[in-house]
């Protein structure tokens, strides 16, 4: 059983990275953001409490989001770990999580400021399929359009600047002592996050002892390995 936490600033890479980590090793990845946005996207109850919070970049109230992880981790789908994403955001997030499960490992994305705002101000999402892209890594073929739908692309409504700015300060004045609580219990591995995804994941592995990252997709190494 392997139970990771990630942290990140946005645009860190964090929701890439777990995911490259989950489906090779059968992780479950837990994004705590998107469980948020499924819940404002399909107007449900907590959908309603979170939407204003949420699209304003804000942090939603402890209680709420302790309530959404512990409810999540309960559905004990996770045979083989998880890797959780976007929490703990604070200090007595951070506390509830070490008094309630214990974890093998923190996975810390460092990322300077500056590379932040370039990376978050690029993004885009399609507002009829939700695919992501990136105007600097993941370029739609025609602009301002989904490649796979045609759908239009947008900002998602969090990654204006003011709310970026506001994420950042915010982000520092939380996660720092948050860092700083596991960094005593000797968890936290940071990673730079500046290189392409795949060295990133490559790091992580080494850090954490790993079976080594191969980027081919998972199907294939199942065929060639029959073959
Ligand atoms: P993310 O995709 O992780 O940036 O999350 C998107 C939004 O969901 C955040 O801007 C917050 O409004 C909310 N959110 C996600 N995780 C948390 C958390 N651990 N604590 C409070 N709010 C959160």
């Amino acid at each position: 059983m392997r139970k990771y936490v990630i942290m990140g600033v946005q645009g860190s890479g964090k929701g890439t990275q777990s995911k490259l980590l989950a489906d090779d090793l059968d992780l479950v990845h837990i994004s705590v953001g998107d469980i948020f946005r499924w819940h404002v996207k399909n107007h449900t109850k907590l959908g309603a409490q979170v939407r204003r919070v949420v699209a304003a970049g804000e942090l939603v109230g402890d209680d709420l989001v302790e309530d959404v992880v512990r409810d999540r981790l309960q559905l004990h789908d996770w045979n083989y770990g998880f890797v959780i994403d976007g929490f703990p955001r604070n200090r007595r997030q951070a506390e509830f999580f070490l008094e309630s499960y214990d974890i093998d490992g923190v996975i810390h994305l460092d990322l300077p400021d500056e590379e932040v705002r370039r990376r978050v101000l690029a993004r885009r999402l399609c507002s009829r399929c939700g695919m992501d892209y990136n105007l600097i890594a993941h370029r739609p073929e025609d602009e301002g359009r989904c490649d796979v739908c045609g759908g239009e692309l947008v900002s998602r409504e969090d990654d204006s600047p003011d709310a970026l700015a506001r994420r950042l300060r915010d982000y520092h004045n939380k996660i720092d002592p948050v860092i700083e609580l596991f960094r005593r219990k000797e968890y936290v591995m940071a990673v730079d996050a500046r290189a392409d995804k795949y060295t990133v994941q490559q790091t992580i592995r080494d850090r954490f002892n790993l079976p080594p990252f191969d980027p081919s997709p998972r199907a294939d190494r199942v065929y060639e390995s029959r073959a």
